[in-house]
């Protein structure tokens, strides 16, 4: 068996079946059309209302866009990036939870599930702590998993750089999978 069928394959080698994956990413924040570029602000699918909000070919959900580069880099595929490139029309306004559930039957095709993912948003606004259960909720439906294996913070950048600046939105996603 070679080294990748191993690895797509699970315990090759011994190992123990379990495997971790990161996703970061960053959006640039402008005003909302049609001051600005910035499209409707959506996290994990959830709506925030606001005056600004991210740029992007496809619904720049910044979180949902972590969370499939945690889901692809567990399994040893190309980023969200290679898969969805933001030149091709398709995407275009695109659902992100698309991505996401794209991802997901990656993961399951090469029998992994999902433990627990744990994600953080950074951003100046909004606040995301009022609506973690809502935000938790929405993640485990896209993902398909139970709400328990889902954890979201929120974090502001104290106001300095681009991201406390309001400037920039930023998420990062770690996964963990077992070999089902
Ligand atoms: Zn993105």
């Amino acid at each position: 068996m070679s080294e990748s069928a191993k690895w797509k394959g699970g315990r090759g080698a011994g190992g123990p079946g379990l495997r971790v994956g990161h996703g970061y990413d960053l959006h640039r924040m402008e005003p909302a059309a049609p001051a600005g570029a910035g499209r409707a602000l959506r996290l994990g699918g959830v709506c925030f209302p606001g005056d600004s909000g991210p740029v992007g070919h496809s619904d720049a959900d910044v979180l949902l866009h972590a969370i499939t580069d945690a889901l692809l880099g567990a399994i040893g595929l190309p980023d969200i990036g290679q898969m969805f490139p933001d030149t091709d029309p398709r995407w275009r306004d695109a659902d992100s939870a698309l991505f996401v559930r794209e991802a997901m039957a990656r993961v399951r095709e090469a029998g992994w599930e999902v433990l627990n993912l744990d994600a953080t948003v950074v951003a100046q606004h909004p606040k995301i702590g009022p609506r973690k259960a809502e935000l938790r909720a929405a993640l485990a439906r896209i993902l398909g998993v139970d709400d328990a294996r889902i954890n979201v913070k929120g974090k502001t950048h104290e106001g300095v750089d681009a991201v406390g600046e309001g400037r920039a939105i930023e998420a990062h996603a770690v996964v963990l999978l077992a070999h089902a």
